[in-house]
């Protein structure tokens, strides 16, 4: 998972601050340093890493965060805008062409997910209402060409491709002409990548760049691959200058040095990230959620999105209103569980919660946390509808026929009963202003 490690050693150190009523200039001290550790540790680039510190600590050591009744918590608040501006401040968007045709060039050595990211970009366009079509113009590998076609097929885009050119200009030009012809207003042009930036490939890029004339450079770099991958964006960037970067495989990405480097090593923003080998595990890059998730404050905007292109909003507004009238039933709550299973499961629900930090989260058995959601629904399918609307009518020797009837111990049908219940409890809470206030002055 992104940034797991460099997660939990800052969380580690900021719960250490929190312990201590009030910060002395050695507290403060210490805390930097341990966090200049994770950082390095995180594989973020030296230099950034000491000016980072410098700022932070600068910040900090201001009367009004060491005088403050709650210093730890201002501490974090200047770690958290500076990890936010490091990363990029407001974030940056994938720019359109006025004119209204936009073509995208990307960029990037191969293996870094180059290809498939093309794909999850059509189908990023395609859900925001653009119309895209994809361009093969790597005319060294036949099966790169292959590649593409698959990917198209997969994402339901049109592939453009000339397999008897070796010209990757003039395929392109070909490409652009027609999708527009046909009514496409962004082409996606995925252009040949080798393992090591090299001159020829360099100049072959160049050529495209002038003779195309791409609206949106997007350059894709591999998060796994850490300094070289930040090494890579400044040798393209000085070369195409490039209008941003996609940065893939930050599921696997524990460290997270790449990201937190990228930005300010090349001066171009991050504006995906790629999240998994799927099409639709493309998520646009925001700089101040990644330095929320980071110290664990979690990422509730990103959820609620993710929640809202999942969430059927007429159903869940029914939800609410039966809850209010006292009307919450278990098929209500089998339709929730379903709901947090189509979020991308609860692991993925839980990563972005605030107060999840990653320590909680260990004594999480996200698998097991699967395993119960399906037996949980299994008991609720072995109930008539009457039970399900109203679970109060389930007495002791209708929850015997019901386990019996899904092959689980009557214990199990207990538990749901109190997990649905819970459920109901959570839910109240959440709808009630004065409540969710209440409980957040508690957690402080
Ligand atoms: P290319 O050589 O740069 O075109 O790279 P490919 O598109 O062929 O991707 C290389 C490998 O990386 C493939 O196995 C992809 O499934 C995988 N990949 C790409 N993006 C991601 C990502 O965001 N997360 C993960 N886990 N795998 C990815």
């Amino acid at each position: 998972m992104a940034f797991e490690s460099l997660s939990d050693k800052l969380q580690g150190t900021f719960k250490v601050l929190k312990n201590k009523g009030v910060l002395t200039e050695k507290d403060v001290d210490e805390a930097m340093r341990q966090v200049k550790l994770a950082l390095l540790e995180a594989d973020v680039n030296f230099k950034v890493v000491k000016e980072f510190v410098a700022d932070v600590k600068e910040k900090c050591l201001g009367e009004e965060v060491m005088k403050s009744l709650t210093p730890a918590q201002q501490v974090i608040k200047i770690v958290n805008g500076e990890l936010t501006d490091l990363m990029g401040g407001e974030g940056a968007k994938l720019e359109y062409d006025p004119a209204g045709f936009t073509v995208i060039m990307m960029a990037g050595l191969q293996g870094t997910g180059k290809t498939t990211t093309c794909g999850k970009l059509a189908n990023f366009l395609k859900e925001s209402g653009k119309k895209p079509m994809l361009c093969a113009c790597d005319v060294y590998r036949p099966a790169a060409i292959d590649q593409l076609e698959v990917v198209g097929k997969a994402v339901n885009t049109p592939v453009y491709t000339d397999r008897k050119s070796k010209d990757p200009v003039k395929i392109a030009k070909a490409a652009k002409k027609e999708a527009e012809l046909k009514g496409f207003n962004v082409l996606i042009v995925d252009t040949a990548g080798r393992l090591q930036i090299d001159e020829e490939l360099m100049a072959e890029l160049e050529n495209i760049k002038d003779k195309v004339k791409p609206y949106q450079i997007l350059l894709v770099v591999d998060a796994l691959t850490g300094q070289d991958a930040v090494n890579a964006a400044k040798g393209f960037n000085e070369r195409l200058a490039i209008d941003g970067i996609i940065m893939t495989k930050m599921d696997g990405d524990a460290r997270g040095g790449a990201a937190l480097s990228a930005r300010k090593v090349t001066g171009k923003p991050i504006l995906f990230m790629g999240t998994g080998e799927k099409y639709d595990a493309l998520e646009a890059f925001h700089p101040d959620r990644m330095a929320s998730r980071i110290l664990g404050m979690g990422d509730m905007l990103s959820l609620i999105e993710s929640a809202e292109k999942n969430y059927d909003e007429a159903k869940a507004e029914k939800q609410l209103e039966r809850l209010k009238k006292n009307q919450f039933t278990l098929e209500d709550f089998l339709e929730q569980m379903g709901q947090v299973q189509e979020m991308g499961g609860l692991g993925k629900v839980l990563d972005m919660m605030p107060g999840m930090n990653k320590a909680q989260m260990k004594d999480v058995d996200v698998e097991k946390g699967e395993k119960e959601f399906d037996q949980m629904k299994s008991i609720i399918y072995s109930m008539t509808k009457a039970e399900r609307q109203d679970p109060n009518i389930l007495n002791a020797s209708r929850r015997k026929r019901i386990a019996a009837g899904c092959g689980q111990p009557v214990s199990k049908v207990n538990n749901l009963i109190r997990k649905y219940e819970d459920a109901k409890k959570m839910m109240k809470q959440f709808s009630n202003p004065k409540a969710m206030k209440r409980n957040r002055m508690l957690r402080g």
